[in-house]
């Protein structure tokens, strides 16, 4: 029966370390702020919205969340944007995706100035993960490395595969996974003989956003199984991608949804918005 990764016991250590960080930066003079955006009324963004603003609290951070209606222009967006860009009690700014049809998420996160995009999309901070200098990690595929390594598994030699290819979760996933030192293998919709792929990981992050998916005739024995995934199922239960009852039976490691990789996403967030008052700062 495989050990279960306890993504909320992890996320709460980590957001104590860095309680005791904000403490220390305040009495330094520094002062973290987080600025997030929303625009419209996204049910499932407003509670993800309202989650960071409790978080930042909890730890000490001052946020401000900024919500715009559904119809604003991509102008008006922007124009906030840049205002915030120069706030300096504003050291990081995140614009909570999907944003609405007539807005274009690429031209909003190429105005997020490199040193305030605490979500690192923009193509500065991407490529600096690509070339292992990076400011900022990616919140969810850094969650995940912290999980594996906080549970004690060496990353360093394995075998790595990563289920989905997606700019925010499954590329930078494997390129985080990649400087670890493990061999890492992509998949994706088009890939042949996935299951036989699957089972040659030691290591298994799945983000494909498909209920059950993974299922244990995919996974080795004593296999450590990331579940980035979060679907609700018709009875409104969230699950993830992998079959959680069948593969913890196999699986060395396991992480539960929820309760495992959710809660880290927004608890990186606050470590990065750390970094960016630091380097705002120095
Ligand atoms: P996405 O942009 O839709 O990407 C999904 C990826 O999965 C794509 O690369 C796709 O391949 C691949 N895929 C789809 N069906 C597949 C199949 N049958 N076999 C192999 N690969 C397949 O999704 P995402 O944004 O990366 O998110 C993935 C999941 O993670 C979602 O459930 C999302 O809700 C969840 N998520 C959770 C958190 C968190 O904080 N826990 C954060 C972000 C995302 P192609 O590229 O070939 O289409």
């Amino acid at each position: 029966m495989a050990q279960i990764i306890d993504g909320k016991k992890i996320s709460a250590a980590i957001r104590a370390e860095i309680a005791e960080e904000v403490k220390a930066m305040k009495a330094q003079g520094i002062y973290p702020g987080l600025a997030v955006i929303i625009v419209g009324e996204n049910p499932a963004s407003q509670v993800y919205v309202r989650n960071k603003g409790k978080a930042c609290e909890e730890v000490g951070i001052y946020s401000e969340i900024i919500a715009m209606p559904e119809e604003t222009t991509e102008e008006t967006l922007l124009a906030k944007i840049d205002e915030l860009n120069r706030r300096k009690e504003i050291s990081g700014i995140l614009v909570q995706l999907p944003l609405p049809k007539h807005i274009n998420e690429a031209s909003v996160i190429a105005a997020i100035s490199p040193d305030k995009d605490v979500d690192a999309f923009s193509e500065v901070n991407v490529g600096k993960i690509m070339i292992g200098n990076h400011r900022f990690l990616p919140c969810t595929p850094a969650g995940v490395m912290e999980l594996i390594t906080r549970s004690g598994i060496e990353i360093q030699g394995k075998n790595a595969v990563v289920i989905g290819r997606s700019n925010i979760v499954g590329k930078p996933q494997a390129m985080l996974l990649l400087h670890a030192n493990a061999t890492v293998t992509i998949c994706h919709s088009r890939t042949k003989n996935l299951a036989e792929i699957c089972r040659t990981a030691d290591i298994l992050v799945v983000a494909i956003g498909k209920a059950d998916f993974v299922t244990v005739d995919m996974v080795k024995p004593g296999a450590v199984v990331i579940d980035v995934g979060m679907n609700r199922k018709a009875n409104g239960k969230l699950t993830g991608d992998v079959d959680y009852a069948s593969v913890s039976e196999v699986a060395g490691y396991i992480t539960p949804v929820p309760g495992g990789v959710g809660p880290m996403t927004i608890t990186m967030l606050l470590k990065n918005t750390l970094t960016a008052a630091r380097e705002q700062n120095a």
